[in-house]
């Protein structure tokens, strides 16, 4: 799709960088099939190919109002485009710098509103007293320590999860001290800056960002084997660093080897012997959340863990769609995010499971509030 820069961004680094990615579209429509909001709305402009449209016409400097601002609202950046498009276009990067471009053209309550979020979001002291109303899952189990330590590795805390779900992480740590791995677990004020970056505060996520940097590239130094995240939606967002830097800038090889360096949890531990692991079998359906199949292109990878673990993983009808959660869409979207967790529980409780098992705090929070079905994060199967 060719692309006339107006003016105003024919200079602008991320301008050219949404130029390159317009380019490879070759606006064929094979993304419309697979992305849930063209199913639920019906409407190309709510489709991938037609936000692509819309951001053509905001870097050829047409003026654009607030339907145009809506129809990128209204979008997941589930991803899942990227994974049926066979010109492989980086929509997940081009809709980030669209809404950038867009957000001084927001209504001031709107404006507020995000901001507002956002800041509760990503500030640990005031999450920390809202959040705890909401906790989902407790711990109930004794702290483990590895008998003899082979390795260490840093896990991301997340800035929500410590508050919402602290058991995840506390198993996590458990499995791994019985493989002989150290957990050294972040601080929750290292957020990842998802939540900032996806609502169009590039600033504030790059302040955030460059300081995990530092801190993350030196304890890589000092020997930790890896970076483990047990939240796919941080996991992706660190796995995509390197990409908010130009090669020549100084963070850009510190930033790649972060990235590098970082692994989902079913990711690490599919390398590993889990043999001595002996979880209590159930019947289970599980959610691949987007940030992992469609974000870290993993997809079928927490399945295959399950299953050395000896769980029976039935398929699940339109398992490539996202859920509703989507990091703050929920918040913001509530009528969409309500339908896609509605046909999401149906797909899910179908094989008529004890327990839904999911890999990311936002999915897990999200379906939790749909179904009398337990909602855990799989690791927690392991919980003893
Ligand atoms: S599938 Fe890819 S190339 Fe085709 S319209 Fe969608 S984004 Fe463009
Ligand atoms: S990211 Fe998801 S919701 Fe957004 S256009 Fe792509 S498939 Fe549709």
């Amino acid at each position: 799709m060719q692309t006339k820069l107006s003016a105003q961004f024919i200079d602008n680094p991320k301008g050219q960088k949404a130029e390159d990615i317009i380019q490879s579209c070759v606006h064929c429509g094979f993304c419309l099939a697979t992305c849930p909001t063209y199913q639920v709305l019906g409407n190309e402009l709510d489709s991938p190919r037609g936000r692509i449209y819309l951001i053509k016409s905001v870097l050829e400097g047409n003026d654009f109002n607030q339907d145009s601002i809506q129809h990128l609202d209204q979008c997941l950046t589930c991803r899942a485009c990227e994974t049926t498009c066979p010109s492989g276009v980086k929509y997940g990067e081009l809709v980030d710098i669209g809404r950038e471009l867009i957000e001084p053209k927001r209504v001031w309550w709107q404006k507020l509103y995000r901001n507002t979020v956002r800041l509760a979001l990503t500030s640990p002291r005031l999450f920390n007293i809202v959040g705890r109303l909401f906790r989902h899952s407790s711990i109930q189990t004794a702290s483990l320590i590895p008998n003899e330590v082979k390795s260490r590795v840093l896990l991301l805390t997340g800035c929500v999860q410590p508050t919402l779900a602290p058991n995840i992480n506390h198993v996590t740590k458990n499995v791994l001290a019985k493989l002989g791995i150290e957990a050294i677990e972040t601080k929750q004020d290292e957020c990842c800056g998802a939540i900032d970056h996806h609502l169009s505060a590039p600033e504030s996520a790059l302040i955030k960002i460059k300081d995990n940097i530092d801190h993350w590239y030196d304890l890589l130094e000092s020997g930790i084997e890896a970076i483990i995240s047990t939240a796919s939606g941080c996991g992706v967002m660190v796995k995509d660093y390197a990409t908010l830097f130009k090669p020549e800038d100084p963070y850009y090889q510190k930033a790649l080897k972060v990235s590098n360096k970082t692994q989902d949890l079913a990711e690490y531990l599919s390398e590993k012997d889990l043999s001595s692991l002996k979880p209590k079998q159930t019947d289970i359906s599980y959610h691949a959340p987007c940030t992992l199949q469609h974000g870290q292109k993993l997809p079928g990878l927490v399945e295959s863990v399950l299953a050395k673990l000896g769980y029976q993983i039935s398929s699940i009808t339109d398992s490539h769609l996202c859920c509703g959660s989507a990091g703050t869409y929920s918040i913001f979207q509530p009528t969409i995010s309500k339908q896609l967790r509605n046909n999401k529980i149906q797909h899910l409780s179908e094989s008529n499971p004890d327990v839904i098992v999911t890999a990311n705090i936002g999915c897990l929070m999200h379906l939790s509030k749909g179904t009398a079905i337990p909602v855990k994060h799989w690791i927690e199967l392991l919980d003893s």
